[in-house]
């Protein structure tokens, strides 16, 4: 084939995606993960793909000629990455760019949570302070806190490393424990909800995290127990968290990923105690543009160097044709 590869771009992606493949390649787009919006010709045409939202086994096999899926984000359990090096064809995703980005609101969410800033704006707001008087006293504090990381990364790291100046003693837990690190490791997430009061989750989505956070580590976590969570919502069992709240098992939650965004049950609209937040964590226009500009690198890389700049672990052995 000669001329520039045809990327397809599915959903609504970042602009600068869409105006930087535009411009390096043949740009094919469509609303909606389905290819039967486009001819036949461009469903033989494409090489590479970038989209929002799912990519499952079947929308990688619709395409016979595709080579490379570039995702946004940093997250990519919404890829079939197994599917895609089955069939030799790369994933990307948008790694360090939005780490200390993501971990600067998993602290703000944490000190949210504890000192109520969101209910305490509204009391001012609504003029209850010149009203009804000062705003109570917040029942939780970091003073005095234990923190557990469940997902010690990139993210994790740099949420750690900010809650050492914040004087509260860290400990994590991952499949593995981190070389160079002095942070108490748990080989078990109940292990380590058991020893903390404050958890804090930036572990990645997919089968493996699927409700990890349950009953049982809500409970080992207890009564003074507060969750945060900026991994993703699948981690969580929303059911159990909610009524976790609502009965005293644990005391306070703040959450910025849902288990089906955008839609946020009612059970934890209702719940007491929680910061709610609509996946912001990365979300400032420098970082996303960041992350759009590494996205669309990863594409250029591939069809000019041959080369993936930041291939996810499933595929980094895939190969360039
Ligand atoms: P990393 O891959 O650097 O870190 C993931 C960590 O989780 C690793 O330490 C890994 O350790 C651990 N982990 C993975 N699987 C498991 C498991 N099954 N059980 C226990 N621990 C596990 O990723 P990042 O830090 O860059 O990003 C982490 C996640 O944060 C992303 O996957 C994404 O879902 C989420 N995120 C959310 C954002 C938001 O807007 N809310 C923004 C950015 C990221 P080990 O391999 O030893 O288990």
């Amino acid at each position: 084939t000669t001329g520039p590869a045809t990327i397809l771009v599915s959903g609504k992606v970042h602009e600068h995606v869409v105006a930087r493949i535009d411009k390096a390649f043949r740009l094919v787009t469509i609303e909606r993960p389905d290819p039967s919006l486009l001819s036949d010709e461009d469903i033989a045409a494409v090489r590479g793909l970038t989209a929002f939202g799912n990519v499952d086994a079947a929308l990688i096999d619709a395409f016979p000629n595709l080579e490379i899926i570039a995702n946004f984000g940093v997250g990519y359990d919404s890829v079939d990455a197994v599917h895609a090096a089955s069939k030799n064809i790369m994933v990307t995703n948008t790694p360090d760019v939005l780490t200390e980005e993501a971990a600067d609101l998993t602290v703000g969410l944490l000190l949210a949570v504890l000192r109520e800033i969101p209910k305490a704006e509204a009391w001012l707001r609504q003029g209850r302070w010149g009203g009804q008087g000062a705003y109570r006293y917040s029942p939780l504090s970091l003073r005095g806190r234990s923190i557990g990381i469940f997902g010690l990364g990139r993210i994790g790291r740099a949420v750690a490393r900010r809650l050492e100046a914040f004087d509260v003693p860290i400990a994590y837990h991952n499949r593995r424990p981190v070389a160079d690190i002095s942070y108490a490791y748990h080989p078990t997430l109940e292990g380590l909800a058991k020893a903390v009061d404050t958890l804090v989750c930036i572990a990645p989505g997919g089968a493996e995290t699927q409700k990890a956070i349950n009953a049982r580590i809500l409970k080992a976590l207890g009564p003074e127990g507060v969750l945060i969570n900026t991994g993703r919502g699948s981690t969580v069992d929303e059911e159990a968290l909610a009524a976790a709240l609502e009965d005293g098992t644990i005391a306070a939650a703040g959450l910025d990923v849902f288990a089906d965004e955008p839609h946020v049950p009612q059970v934890l609209l209702g719940a007491p105690n929680t910061v709610l937040l609509p996946h912001i964590a990365s979300a400032s226009v420098r970082t996303r543009r960041a992350m759009a500009d590494l996205c669309v690198d990863n594409l250029v890389s591939w069809f000019v160097e041959k080369k993936a700049l930041t291939p996810v672990p499933e595929t980094a052995h895939v190969k360039a044709r």
